[in-house]
């Protein structure tokens, strides 16, 4: 499988000293990489990183083979992000939003703005102003903008929040589907643990700045617990071990 993503040893301290250190992780195409971890613990430092949007004290992040700053614009053409601000405009229609972001990318067809929502679940709303969205519609439409240039890499932080139970589940689908058929990969953090843990092929379990674990998923790997007590356990070792060093 071609690896898409691979992010070696990146390290990002802000003055207060906390941030992320060290962190290693490999995507290959078709991969769900479900980020887990406590409040702090590093997740949006760490996405914003690969994503472009902070610069790495130390470390590599290389897309699609290649080290992203190299030809970065075009590395970024093939990856879609909703990091943190949604990025919608209240006074435009969800159809106004995304032809407006389709003229960042060459050959955006305009057929693909309808799938794209049909895909989000919001193509009945498409003509209506976004001001007047629930919070979840707007997470489904800040969605439906990162997968219109047909990304082959996603990047979501907490894409399920303020999507309610049918939302999520579209939202599952949705990512199960791309990631099957069209090989798309996928980097999402959650704090919805054991959800993401029904859809993610790996997890990897941050605290303290530090990926703690990176595992592939599989029902054997945490028993008869939930993937959340799983996490937790990992964490609190983890800090005990820190804690007697
Ligand atoms: P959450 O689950 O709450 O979103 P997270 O795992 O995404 O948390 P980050 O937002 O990456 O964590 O933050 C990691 C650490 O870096 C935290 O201790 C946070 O206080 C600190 N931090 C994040 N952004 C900044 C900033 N701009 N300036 C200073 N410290 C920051």
């Amino acid at each position: 499988m071609e690896t898409v993503l691979k992010v070696k040893d990146v390290s990002k301290r802000y003055k207060n000293n906390r941030g992320v250190r060290d962190v290693s992780l490999e995507l290959a195409a078709g991969d769900i990489f479900g980020l887990i971890g406590p409040n702090g613990a590093g997740k949006t430092t760490l996405l914003k990183m690969i994503a472009g949007l902070l610069r790495p004290d130390g470390g590599t992040v290389e897309l699609f083979g290649r080290p992203a700053e190299e030809r970065f614009e075009q590395a970024m053409s093939q990856v879609g992000c909703v990091i943190e601000a949604a990025g919608v405009y209240p006074n435009l229609s969800a159809c106004d939003q995304l032809r407006q972001a389709a003229r960042f990318y060459p050959n955006v067809a305009r057929s693909r703005i309808d799938r794209v929502l049909e895909q989000v679940g919001l193509y009945a709303y498409r003509k209506e102003k976004a001001g007047g969205y629930s919070l979840g519609m707007k997470q489904r439409l800040a969605l439906a903008g990162a997968l219109l240039h047909e990304p082959k890499l996603v990047i979501l932080d907490e894409p399920a929040n303020g999507l309610d139970m049918e939302g999520m589940a579209e939202l599952r689908e949705a990512i199960r589907r791309l990631a099957a058929e069209d090989g798309v990969a996928f980097l999402l953090s959650s704090h919805l643990v054991n959800d993401l843990g029904t859809i993610a092929t790996r997890i990897g379990i941050m605290s303290e700045g530090s990926m703690i674990r990176t595992e592939l998923v599989q029902a054997e790997l945490w028993g008869p617990m939930s993937l959340e007590h799983y996490a937790l356990a990992q964490i609190r070792e983890d800090r005990e071990k820190s804690c007697h060093e």
